[in-house]
């Protein structure tokens, strides 16, 4: 898909898997209660066992399909363009410079950078 697209669909199935996962492991903590011991009943260990885990390997789980499952396609050939999260690079001179997300293509070896920037503003 184009990749436009797909860091679109990336996005919201990020959002909806963490929710998702969130949803799923509170309902799964409370119809086992009654049979869990006193500490994973705490609302603490609740909240993050039940709560920020699944969540966290929701959102890892939307990365692999969107990252081996769906690519994108490239806008040079058509072939197959894998997502690459943004990161930072060591510059030339001095400290470190932003890499938006960018799109490798397998077929031709183009490497398709997006303006975007999830790693936040930087410093
Ligand atoms: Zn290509």
């Amino acid at each position: 898909m184009p990749i436009r697209l797909h860091l679109g669909l990336l996005f919201l199935t990020n959002i909806l898997f963490l929710l998702a996962g969130f949803m799923l492991g509170m309902s799964t903590h409370e119809a086992l209660a009654p049979d869990l011991p006193a500490v994973l009943q705490g609302k603490f260990v609740r909240f993050i066992l039940f709560g920020m885990l699944p969540a966290a390997l929701g959102v890892l789980l939307a990365g692999v399909i969107f990252r081996f499952l769906i690519t994108g396609l490239c806008p040079k050939c058509g072939g197959r363009a894998v997502y690459n999260a943004s990161r930072y690079e060591k510059a030339a001179f001095a400290g470190r410079s932003k890499v938006p997300i960018t799109y490798h293509c397998h077929q031709c070896g183009h490497v398709h950078r997006t303006n975007v920037f999830p790693t936040g503003p930087q410093l």
